[in-house]
């Protein structure tokens, strides 16, 4: 597959992503019987895996979106990520965060500690793929798909510069 300048392979096909998430699902679906969870996908990339996963989930559940811009303020040298479109209140929920992949984990880290100033009742992680790197900052994640090496990776939701998100595989650059 070619999208602009770059040459990409498969790397995880349609099938095995639809297996996992029936998997990832089933252990959802356990542990969270009865008791009325509020998922929260992260906009953009976590479109298309939060429609697949949540068509699993036979628990009483509601879903939310939410959108992070980070943007750098002019008298620290932070950068800060500001949280959009959280209209629910979240407060003694309990929540599960849809991911479409982590990488560093520095969103996941600023998204949970957000989550856990409002009252959450408890907060767990769903992501599909999470590369290495994150390991070094310290997330706890509850559901994991597929661990990938750090490789750029598009697909199933993924963009490269805005494209690529509206495929059935999840496809790596090809070096
Ligand atoms: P983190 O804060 O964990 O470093 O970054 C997470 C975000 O970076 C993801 O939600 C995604 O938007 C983006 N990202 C990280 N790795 C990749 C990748 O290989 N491909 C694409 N398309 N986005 C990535
Ligand atoms: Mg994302």
């Amino acid at each position: 597959m070619k999208i602009k300048d770059k040459e990409f392979e498969v790397l995880i096909t349609a099938e095995e992503l639809n297996q996992k998430i029936k998997i990832l699902a089933e252990g959802i679906n356990a542990d969270y019987k009865g008791k009325n969870p509020l998922f929260i996908a992260i906009l953009n990339g976590s479109f298309m895996f939060a429609a697949d996963l949540m068509k699993e989930i036979e628990v009483e559940c509601g879903i939310s979106f939410i959108k992070l811009s980070s943007y750098q303020e002019m008298t620290s040298t932070g950068s800060v990520t500001e949280l959009i479109g959280l209209n629910e209140n979240i407060f003694k929920r309990d929540v599960v965060i849809i991911e479409d992949i982590i990488d560093t984990g520095g969103t996941m880290v600023s998204v949970l500690d957000e989550f856990r100033e409002r009252g959450v009742s408890s907060v767990e992680v769903v992501t599909l793929l999470l590369k290495p790197t994150a390991l070094q900052n310290n997330i706890d994640i509850k559901y994991l798909g597929f661990e990938i090496p750090d490789v750029f990776v598009v697909g199933y939701g993924l963009d490269y510069d805005g494209l690529g998100r509206n495929t059935k595989a999840i496809y790596q650059i090809k070096s």
